[in-house]
This record gives C-alpha cells, structure tokens and sequence, in this order.
C-alpha cells in the first residue's frame, strides 16, 4: 500500500491554492503551518482574524 506523500513544493501549490478568505466574514485568514517531525506530517490550519473561527485542519504527509 502506497502512503500518501508530498514534497515540500507539492506541499507549497496546495497552501497556495487554498481558500485565503473567511467564508463567514471575508477576512483574511492567518495560516499556520506546523510540521510535526516525530509524524513526519505539516498540518495546516487556517483561522480568521476577525470572527476567530478555525476554518480547516489538513494533514500532509511529509517524505
Ligand atoms: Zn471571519
């Protein structure tokens, strides 16, 4: 079974490519991406500045 991995400029386009509004409010949203060394995984979280709502958790496996 092959696991799901990305290169780190894989990983760029998809955050790229990711919503950068707030779909409540249309604020931008701040992203933060913490790459998890021991999981070997980035996870992506986006969250709006204004209403404070955390929009998306996204796993990327790291190779
Ligand atoms: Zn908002």
């Amino acid at each position: 079974m092959q696991a799901f991995t990305l290169d780190k400029e894989q990983i760029k386009d998809m955050f790229m490519e990711t919503e950068k509004c707030c779909s409540l409010c249309g604020s931008d949203l701040k992203f933060d991406h913490n790459i998890d060394h021991i999981k070997k995984e980035v996870v992506e979280e986006a969250k709006c500045t204004a209403c404070g709502i955390r929009n998306k958790k996204r796993y990327f496996a790291l190779q």
